[in-house]
């Protein structure tokens, strides 16, 4: 499983994870990211590790997605 915590203080809002990602990555009405299927506050749920939250942790350009592996 991966863990997958969100910073939206770091978030500029680009919707690039939401484009990639929906499933996951959605955002408030501001822009700024939230996870799709959790509270509004949540910052922290794990997934199965799959190769597209990889890449857009890796594409997210304010470093706003982290990934640890357990
Ligand atoms: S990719 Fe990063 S900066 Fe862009 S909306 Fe998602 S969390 Fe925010």
């Amino acid at each position: 499983m991966t863990t997958i915590f969100i910073y939206p203080d770091r978030c500029i809002a680009c919707g690039l994870c939401n484009i990639y990602n929906p499933e996951i990555f959605n955002y408030h009405d501001t822009g700024i990211i939230k996870f799709t299927t959790t509270s509004q506050n949540q910052l922290i749920i794990e997934k199965k590790h799959t190769e597209k939250v990889l890449f857009i942790s890796h594409k997210c350009p304010a470093h706003a997605i982290i990934l640890k592996e357990a």
